[in-house]
C-alpha cells in the first residue's frame, strides 16, 4: 500500500461539507467588503519568495519545497499567498485599476514543517490583499474582514496588534534590541545569534524558550517609532475602538515574514495548544516596490483553514451538511427499475437530488440505504404500482404518506 506523504491530510467526502462550508463564508464576507478572488500558481520561481519574503524569515530558510525542474529553473511550491499575488499584481499592471484593489484567495500552501496537530507540509489559506491605499482605516477594514469571518464561524478568538514601524524607526529599533542582547549572546539559539546580526527583530519571533525569557523585556518597538508610524498605530487603535473590537498591543509581534512594515496582528486562541495562531496579517508598503512594481502599499492576512475547522470540531460547532437526498426511489421488479431510472433521471434533469439503489439491494436494504444518505422522502415502484398506476411517498422523518399517480412523482419535487 502507499501511503499519503507525511504533513498531507486527505479530505474525504463525509467532511468534505465543511470546507465548502467555511470556503462558502469567507467567499461571501469578502465579497461584502469588495474583494474579488485571485487565482496565481501553485509554484512560481523561487527567487520571488527569496526576494518577497525574505531570506532571514524561517518560511524561506527552512520551510520551502524547492525543485529544479526539467528546464533547470528553479522553482518553489508557494509556502504563502502574498508573494505570487504581488508578482501577479506587478506582471498585468494592475496598479492602473481603480484603487483600492481588493482581492481574496483560498489556496494550498506548502511548508516543510515538522507535523504536529494544526501544522501540516500541505495546509490551506484563506487570505485578503488590499492595495493601494496606505491609511489606518484600510488595515482596520482588513482585521474586521478577518474578524467577521471568525465571528460567522461561531469563534470568539483574541486580536493581538503591534507596529513595527518602517526601515527608519526598524534601525533605531535594531540597535536597542542589539545593544539589550549584546551581554546575552550565548544564551541566543544558534539561529538568534545569526538573527542578530542579520535581522535582530527576528529575535523576538523565536520559539526557543531562553530566547523567548531574554526578549521579554527587551525594549519595545512601540517606543521606537517615527512619528509618522506612531500617528498611523495611534489611528488604527482608535479606529478598532470606534468599530468596538477589543485587541492587546503586543510588541513582541513580528510574523515570521520579511515584508511587513507598520501594523501587524494575529488573531489567536489558547484553545489549540503551540498552535493557538488562526490568522496573521499586516501592512507591507515595500513589497510591491521591492519585487519591482511601483510604490503601492498593500495590507492583508492568511487565515489557516485547517486550524479554523480544528478550533470548531473543539468547540463542537455545528457545521451545516448542505443538502441532502431530496428523494430516493426503491424498486422492486426489472419493470420497475427501469420506471425508477427515468423518473430519477428526469428530477435530476429538473435539478432535484434524486436516487435509487445500485447494488441490487432487496426493498428492506433500500430502505437502510436511503436512511443513510438521509433521503428526506422514499418513494416505492413495484409491480403493483406499475399496474395501478400509483405509488405510496414516504416523508421519512414522521412517516406521512402521500399516494400520488407514478407519472406525478416528477411534478411533486
Ligand atoms: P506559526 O507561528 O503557527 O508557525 P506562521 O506565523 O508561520 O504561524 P503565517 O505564515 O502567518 O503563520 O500563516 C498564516 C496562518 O496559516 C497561520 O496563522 C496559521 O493559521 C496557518 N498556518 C501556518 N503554518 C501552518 C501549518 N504548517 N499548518 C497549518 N496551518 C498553518
Ligand atoms: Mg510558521
Amino acid at each position: 500500500m502507499i501511503n499519503i506523504p507525511k504533513g498531507t491530510k486527505d479530505v474525504l467526502p463525509d467532511e468534505s461539507y465543511k470546507w465548502q462550508y467555511i470556503e462558502s463564508v469567507v467567499r461571501r464576507i469578502a465579497k461584502n467588503f469588495g474583494a474579488n478572488e485571485i487565482r496565481t500558481p501553485t509554484f512560481e520561481h523561487t527567487e520571488l519568495f527569496l526576494r518577497g519574503v525574505g531570506d532571514t524569515t524561517d518560511i524561506v530558510n527552512k520551510e520551502m519545497y524547492t525543485f529544479e525542474d526539467k528546464g533547470k529553473r528553479s522553482i518553489t511550491l508557494k509556502p504563502e499567498g502574498t508573494a505570487g499575488v504581488a508578482r501577479s499584481f506587478i506582471e498585468n499592471g494592475l496598479s492602473n485599476r481603480a484603487m483600492p484593489l481588493k482581492m481574496y484567495y483560498i489556496t494550498p500552501v506548502f511548508r516543510y514543517e515538522r507535523p504536529q496537530a494544526g501544522r501540516l507540509r500541505e495546509h490551506h489559506q484563506f487570505g485578503v490583499e488590499f492595495y493601494g491605499a496606505k491609511g489606518a482605516d484600510t488595515d482596520a477594514e482588513v482585521i474586521l474582514l478577518a474578524y467577521s469571518v471568525l465571528t460567522e464561524l461561531g469563534l470568539n478568538v483574541k486580536l493581538n496588534i503591534n507596529s513595527m514601524g518602517c526601515e527608519k524607526c526598524r534601525k533605531d529599533y535594531n540597535s536597542a534590541l542589539k545593544e539589550y542582547l549584546k551581554d546575552n549572546l550565548n544564551d541566543l539559539c544558534e539561529t538568534c545569534q545569526t538573527r542578530y546580526e542579520k535581522n535582530p527583530l527576528r529575535i523576538l519571533d523565536c520559539k526557543v524558550e531562553t530566547c523567548k525569557k531574554l526578549v521579554k523585556n527587551a525594549p519595545k518597538i512601540t517606543d521606537y517609532l517615527c512619528d509618522d508610524c506612531k500617528a498611523h498605530f495611534e489611528n488604527l487603535k482608535s479606529l478598532l475602538d470606534l468599530a468596538g473590537l477589543s485587541y492587546t498591543v503586543n510588541p513582541l509581534i513580528v510574523r515570521g515574514l520579511d515584508y511587513y512594515t507598520k501594523t501587524v496582528f494575529e488573531f489567536v486562541t489558547a484553545d489549540l495548544g503551540s498552535q493557538g495562531t488562526v490568522c496573521g496579517g499586516g501592512r507591507y508598503d515595500n513589497l510591491i516596490s521591492q519585487l519591482g512594481g511601483g510604490n503601492v502599499p498593500g495590507v492583508g492576512f492568511g487565515m489557516g483553514i485547517e486550524r479554523l475547522l480544528m478550533l470548531m470540531e473543539a468547540k463542537g460547532i455545528n457545521i451545516p451538511q448542505g443538502e441532502n437526498c431530496k428523494v430516493f426511489i426503491a424498486a422492486m421488479g426489472e419493470e420497475a427499475y427501469k420506471k425508477a431510472f427515468e423518473i430519477v433521471s428526469e428530477l435530476r434533469q429538473k435539478g432535484v437530488y434524486a436516487d435509487l439503489d445500485h447494488m441490487e439491494r432487496g426493498i428492506k436494504a433500500q430502505f437502510k440505504y436511503s436512511d443513510k444518505i438521509n433521503a428526506e422522502y422514499v418513494a416505492v415502484i413495484g409491480d403493483n404500482e406499475l399496474a395501478e398506476g400509483y405509488l405510496n411517498l414516504k416523508k421519512m422523518q414522521d412517516g406521512s404518506v402521500e399516494k400520488l399517480p407514478v407519472n406525478g412523482l416528477i411534478d411533486r419535487f
